[in-house]
């Protein structure tokens, strides 16, 4: 299956659906330097941890949203973002692709 991955819209409804965003190793400390915080308080504020293991971002209180999806579906932490967020729809992808994405459009 092959998706037109140049018509992404930049809705954020990947950002919105069921799932784990996880962090790599590196990643919550330059998160954390981007938002001027040390590693411990970004982690209580913004992760869990999955499986006892693998640290992931939080969702909002309220919804599947992650917690950096602003209002605008913009990405709070865009430039220093998790490679999982930068590889998709690339190097990987969901089926589940909400209503309304258009790479739901596939190319033969
Ligand atoms: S849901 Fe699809 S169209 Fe919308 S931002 Fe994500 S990849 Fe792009
Ligand atoms: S970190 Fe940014 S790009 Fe990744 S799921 Fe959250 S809002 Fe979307």
């Amino acid at each position: 299956m092959e998706y037109e991955f140049e018509i992404c819209k930049g809705c954020g409804l990947c950002c919105k659906i069921d799932g784990f965003v996880f962090l790599k190793d590196g990643e919550a400390e330059k998160i954390a330097e981007f938002l001027g915080m040390d590693v411990y308080s970004f982690t209580e504020e913004y992760c869990i941890i999955v499986n006892r293991k693998r640290l992931a971002l939080k969702d909002k209180s309220s919804s599947n949203e992650c917690i950096f999806l602003d209002e605008n579906n913009l990405c709070k932490i865009y430039d220093v973002r998790p490679k999982q967020c930068k590889d998709f729809p690339y190097l990987w992808t969901n089926e589940e692709l909400p209503e309304g994405c258009l790479l739901k459009n596939r190319v033969d």
